[in-house]
């Protein structure tokens, strides 16, 4: 380790030693989290702009912690501090076959992958026993990872990108537009799908150029062959703004908030 001399003894101030104890007290929590079941998947509706139905739905992690139900942004970036995100990961990859494969409509199922999970070495073997476990046919599979992901090695990702596919999911490019994400990406990588930023979608109305933005990146979809959904639509002018670019799909709490396994199994079923 190294020496905490110099500038490293702030190291030592008792703001960041207290930072260290939350970490470690969350950690923890996180470890006993995964034991006593306290995790549970929500699933918000994905609605295809061509037919108006649900299409699918993406999982999102709920952490029924002794506090109350903890939001993903909260805990996420401890687990991935703390190297536990590769076992929430593979809880939650299992969890959404599962759940999914007894919908009486096969519909499809989107799972978030941090960026540590993707580029792991056992990814692709984490993916196929949740599919084999589950019975769930690969192609109801998406993958969601966002740039992030992207940022090292580009020829492994490629090969790993490529080795998903071959099993027969399919990918999509999370949070397109936000960070460091790049045009050059899209063409880099072979993406099913991209994820228009909700705050793209929410500064349409008010900005041509979030709107042109919005344009842009669907028309590059269609030469790209592409599949572009937008997130975050949360009203009806904002629907009709998207619907008038021409994306393929909207998620937002307009179409569905995020629901219980048992809403959405009742939702397909309607
Ligand atoms: P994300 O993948 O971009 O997911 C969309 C987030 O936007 C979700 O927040 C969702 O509840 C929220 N949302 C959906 N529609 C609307 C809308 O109309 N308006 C607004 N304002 N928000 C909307 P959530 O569930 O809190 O998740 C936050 C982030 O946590 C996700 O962002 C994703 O990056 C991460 N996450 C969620 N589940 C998982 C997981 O299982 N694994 C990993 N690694 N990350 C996850
Ligand atoms: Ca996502
Ligand atoms: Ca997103
Ligand atoms: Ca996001």
């Amino acid at each position: 380790a190294k020496s905490a001399g110099g500038a490293g003894c702030r190291f030592f101030e008792p703001e960041m030693d207290a930072r260290m104890q939350e970490r470690r007290k969350v950690e923890l929590e996180l470890r006993r989290a995964l034991a006593l079941k306290q995790f549970e998947l929500f699933y918000q509706p994905q609605i295809d702009l061509g037919t108006g139905k649900v299409e699918g739905f993406e999982a999102l992690l709920r952490w029924h912690a002794d506090e109350g139900l903890m939001s993903p942004a909260s805990f996420i970036p401890i687990a991935e501090e703390t190297g536990l995100i590769s076992q929430i990961g593979a809880w939650v990859l299992r969890t959404a076959c599962m759940q999914a494969a007894k919908w009486k409509r096969p519909a499809s199922v989107a799972v978030n992958l941090s960026p540590l999970q993707f580029r792991g070495s056992d990814l692709v073997q984490t993916v196929m026993s949740a599919l084999s476990h589950s019975g769930l046919d690969p192609e109801r599979l998406e993958l969601e990872i966002t740039e992030g992901a992207l940022l090292e090695d580009t020829d492994l990702v490629i090969s790993t990108l490529n080795s998903l596919r071959a099993i027969g999911v399919r990918v999509s490019m999370d949070d397109f537009g936000t960070g460091y994400s790049s045009l050059s990406y899209l063409q880099k990588f072979p993406f099913d799908k991209i994820k228009i930023d909700q705050s793209f979608v929410q500064r349409m109305q008010h900005s041509g150029e979030a709107s042109a933005i919005v344009r842009a990146v669907t028309r590059l979809g269609v030469s790209l062959g592409m599949r572009t959904a937008a997130e975050g639509v949360e009203t009806e002018e904002q629907l009709e703004a998207i619907r008038a670019e021409g994306c393929d799909q909207v998620q937002g709490y307009l179409t569905g908030k995020p629901m219980t396994n048992s809403d959405a199994a009742a939702l397909l079923s309607e």
